[in-house]
């Protein structure tokens, strides 16, 4: 059965409180019990020493069995519901109750077992008589044989009881409301934001990422699921922009040389322009681009798609690298670039077709985003158990708020900036997808205006 959890956790806090109370009360009601029970005999036997003694006194008093003076002692212990009988050494009765007065005799031990019977309802009848010796300086003058209900509770005993399990039912209740009381505070604490975070994750899941929760709690653990929550909305309102602007950005960067294709091909068709080479050569670098475009789409798509086709082999990682820079020679310097390279002529187990189009795409970025007369520094070494190779250059560098973005794809700084380089925003796409296909690591530190590091490792 589904219940909610602010009914549980009360539910618990109540049994919880209620199993405590009710062994306490329960642990604290039989030891009173027990206590009381051997309080209650050891007066009975001090009330039996009592009565010997009185004898004793009487007879050193009187130096011989004084009867009215017995018959006192034996008549106020009757009156507590001692029944005496005393006889001398020679086992002559001198003194008994019963024959002094049946009647009364029979009354005390009929009341007696009343009271103890209506107020402790199992109670068993256990008349017992115990047998003292009288003895004075050292010499037995007589015995006595005294009858008693040993675990007699006087009235007073009684009244103590049942006070002290008043109390006991009392701080009993008090701690069970109390205990209930604290239970619904705290739970109301914890359900309450957790209540607020089920409805504004509901509103998240129907796509309002813009909702964010500003509960404030004090509880770590579900502080930390809010701001996880926030996070989470805030990743996906991203997200949701990258995907908004994902279509836009493929058939805008599909419409505008297709556009400038046809028009160009209608004006010769209708001979407005001259066909000429130089003409037919910007369409071709136009048709170059789209089908660069193209090409990137595809080698993305399938690299983001399986991480199951790499192709590993051992080869010499500084080899490649020298390769790539010799390639860009002209282009870097075109723009006046210097490019240094420092490897420690290492070998790695990868993908290689894959791991030379990472560094294709890190390098020509840095040629691309570093102005003239800029420098850009390749380092290759070991690290861990794998390879490290940083490219650092001193060009535009990457403004704060875009450093998480730059390996979305299609995710530009500047538009109109990579338009001109022709950049369309998935270089860093593919590069991250093969990184993470390798199960390497890419780090970029930047700073506008100073230029970019991006640190990329692989595992061997
Ligand atoms: P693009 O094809 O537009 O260069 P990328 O995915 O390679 O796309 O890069 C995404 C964005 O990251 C670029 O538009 C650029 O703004 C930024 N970027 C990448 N590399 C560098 C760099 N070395 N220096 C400055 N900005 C860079």
């Amino acid at each position: 059965m589904k219940l909610k959890l602010g009914y549980k956790l009360t539910l618990s806090y109540a049994l919880v409180a209620i199993i405590s109370v009710l062994t306490v009360a329960l642990l604290a009601n039989s030891l009173i019990q027990n206590h009381f029970r051997q309080y209650v005999l050891l007066k009975g036997e001090s009330a039996n020493k009592s009565i010997v003694n009185d004898l004793e006194r009487s007879y050193k008093d009187f130096g011989k069995w004084d009867l009215s003076s017995v018959q006192d002692i034996g008549s106020e212990a009757l009156d507590n519901g001692y029944i005496v009988g005393v006889k001398n050494n020679g086992k002559e009765e001198i003194w008994d109750a019963h024959e002094y007065d049946l009647y009364r005799c029979g009354n005390v031990i009929h009341n007696m077992s009343e009271h103890m019977r209506m107020n402790f309802p199992t109670w068993k009848e256990n008349y017992t008589v115990k047998n003292y010796d009288i003895t004075v300086d050292d010499k037995l003058v007589g015995t006595v044989s005294i009858g008693s209900f040993p675990d007699y509770y006087s009235e007073n005993d009684v009244l103590y009881l049942k006070t002290l399990n008043k109390v006991l039912i009392y701080s009993s209740f008090i701690a069970l409301v109390a205990a209930i009381i604290v239970g619904f505070l705290v739970t109301n604490n914890i359900v309450r934001p957790i209540s607020k975070v089920e409805k504004i994750t509901k509103n998240i899941s129907k796509g309002n990422y813009n909702q964010r929760i500003d509960e404030k709690v004090d509880t770590v653990e579900l502080d930390n699921l809010i701001i996880s929550i926030n996070d989470l909305a805030k990743s996906l309102q991203k997200q949701e922009d990258i995907r908004k602007n994902l279509t836009k950005d493929v058939s805008h960067e599909l419409k505008t040389p297709l556009t400038s294709l046809q028009i160009t091909l209608e004006a010769f068709i209708d001979g407005i322009i001259e066909p000429t080479k130089e003409r037919f050569s910007v369409c071709y670098e136009e048709i170059l681009r789209l089908n660069r475009l193209v090409k990137d789409l595809e080698k993305l798509y399938s690299y983001e798609q399986d991480h199951s086709d790499i192709n590993k082999t051992k080869f010499n990682m500084g080899e490649i690298v020298q390769n790539i820079i010799t390639n860009f020679e002209s282009e870097y310097k075109m723009k006046n670039i210097t490019v240094s390279f420092s490897n420690d002529n290492l070998t790695l187990n990868a993908d290689k077709d894959k791991i030379t189009q990472v560094i294709i795409n890190l390098l020509s970025n840095a040629i691309k985003y570093t102005n003239e007369g800029g420098n850009i520094e390749i380092r290759l070494f070991e690290h861990k158990t794998g390879i490290k190779l940083i490219v650092k250059d001193n060009g535009v560098g990457i403004p704060d708020e875009d450093k998480e973005y730059i390996f979305e794809r299609f995710y530009r700084v500047d538009k109109s900036r990579t338009r001109l380089t022709g950049g369309a925003g998935i270089g860093l796409s593919i590069v991250k997808a093969i990184v993470d296909s390798h199960n390497g690591t890419i780090d970029v530190e930047s700073k506008e205006g100073k230029g970019t590091i991006f640190s990329v490792y692989i595992s061997n």
